[in-house]
């Protein structure tokens, strides 16, 4: 296993098909109403602690929504305040936006009109390839048409007339915004939300898959779940365990008699990728009777790339002695140092041990796969973590992290927003960090960049 096999940092800037919740840059001169339409847009949910005199607004990103579409909001006023000059600081950040944003949403104050450092700002924000969108703010009756020409001549597009204040034309505003975005990344098609989660039993062949599963859901269970008017050959089982129903993935390619048609090893390996496609969480059975082996690791390792849950059992634990416990452990630290996030079961689908144990492990995996921290909380806790440890200096500089968001859960998806490279050491730190703090057990994470060199 390599070092970087539960991390999987995308360091090239250019990638931004993993973003699946784009980012919108709010851009302009201070006093313009930037804070009040943030506010006005995400319904004031976040911003409030911020408007308690006293407190600093270092807080610069929040989680948005409009017509069911999520994204991420950030407000660009905290950035690089050491560039001397009105103009040159907040082209600096129209420039910092445009690198890390999908859409710019540039506001204006429309009973100034257009002044020298509004036309700074569209210089760059015109030099960038970004979608611009132009909101010209405190505008609480219909406009001039001498203004409305006036902001159309700014050379970004049509003004959306706003009043952050009264909500005036915001609605006309974030439709603009949300037809900026970049299409809808394609979501992996996972089944049916709210029925049955969704569980892949895996393994080498001869774990005991096909023996925890007639331990699960019987012997002579019928194959209940084939899905009618569809060719699929999966066929999948509806098991009732710890008072809930669960849906197992592909038992055909489990249970006995149906292996004995196909061959039971060509089967097991050829099942295992669609299994987990399917899957939410896997359970990856293992023999603790033989020392592990590499094709277990292998299916270890297609797990956390599925980036699905994962729940390690020990299975044919009634065959252990003192001896072999000894190596296993020793097997366990080495081959398996890179899952420790894994919830563990000791089993024996044999004798039926701590099978039971199995439903909570499960549970616990979906949990962490299914978390979701909010940007505020995300960005408070990275203030903390870079005060205490800043990211390393790289080629004398050293590298910012402006903000971060969950871009995506199942599994979750962190993206930091840097002004330079972390090394793959922070980024494991942080991931670790993550870990401890936010749980995200049983589950894999991704934590990538989003680079401003
Ligand atoms: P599969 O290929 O992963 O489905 O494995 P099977 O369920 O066919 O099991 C392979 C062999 O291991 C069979 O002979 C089982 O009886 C045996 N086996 C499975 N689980 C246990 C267990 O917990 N303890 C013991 N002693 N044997 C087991």
């Amino acid at each position: 296993m390599t070092d970087t096999f539960d991390v999987r940092t995308d360091a090239d800037p250019s990638d931004e098909e993993t973003l699946v919740k784009p980012v919108v840059a709010v851009v302009g001169r201070p006093n313009v109403g930037k804070s009040s339409l943030v506010n006005r847009i995400i319904g004031r949910r976040e911003a409030v602690v911020e408007d308690v005199p006293g407190v600093t607004r270092d807080r610069v990103a929040y989680d948005a929504a409009w017509q069911g579409r999520e994204f991420t909001l950030v407000d660009t006023g905290g950035w690089e305040t050491s560039v001397s000059g009105l103009a040159a600081m907040v082209a600096r950040q129209a420039e910092y936006a445009a690198e890390t944003a999908d859409v710019i949403l540039f506001v204006v104050d429309a009973t100034v009109g257009i002044t020298d450092t509004d036309e700074a700002v569209t210089r760059v924000l015109r030099a960038t390839k970004r979608p611009v969108v132009l909101a010209a703010n405190k505008v609480d009756g219909p406009m001039s048409d001498s203004d409305a020409l006036e902001l159309w001549n700014l050379g970004v597009g049509e003004p959306f007339a706003v009043s952050a204040l009264h909500g005036r034309g915001t609605g006309d505003l974030l439709d603009a915004l949300l037809e900026a975005m970049p299409g809808e990344a394609p979501r992996e098609s996972l089944e049916e939300e709210g029925g049955p989660r969704r569980v892949a039993l895996i393994g080498r062949p001869n774990v005991g898959k096909s023996s925890l599963l007639n331990r699960l859901a019987g012997e002579d269970r019928v194959v209940v779940d084939s899905v009618a008017g569809t060719t699929r050959d999966a066929v999948d089982e509806l098991v009732e365990l710890g008072g809930k129903t669960w849906k197992f993935i592909d038992t055909a390619g489990i249970r006995r008699r149906f292996r004995a048609l196909q061959g039971a090893d060509y089967y097991a390996t050829m099942r295992t990728g669609t299994a987990l496609e399917r899957a939410e969480v896997a359970v990856v059975l293992l023999d603790v009777s033989e020392p592990l082996a590499e094709q277990d690791i292998r299916v270890v390792e297609q797990v956390v790339e599925s980036g699905r849950a994962l729940v390690l059992a020990f299975n044919k634990w009634d065959l252990l002695d003192e001896d072999r416990r000894y190596y296993l452990e020793k097997e366990i630290d080495r081959q398996l140092a890179r899952v420790s996030w894994a919830p563990r079961v000791n089993i024996s689908a044999a004798t039926g041990r701590h099978v039971e144990r199995l439903v909570p492990a499960i549970e616990t995996g979906l949990a962490g796969w299914d978390t979701r921290i909010s940007t505020g909380r995300l960005n408070t806790w990275v203030k903390e973590l870079v005060a205490a440890t800043p990211p390393p200096v790289r080629g004398g500089k050293q590298p910012k992290i402006l903000f971060a968001t969950q871009a995506d859960s199942r599994p979750p998806h962190i993206v930091l927003f840097t002004t330079g490279f972390l090394e793959d050491n922070y980024r494991r730190f942080i991931e670790r960090r993550l870990r401890e703090d936010f749980g995200f057990e049983g589950t894999p994470v991704k934590v990538s960049m989003r680079i401003r060199e």
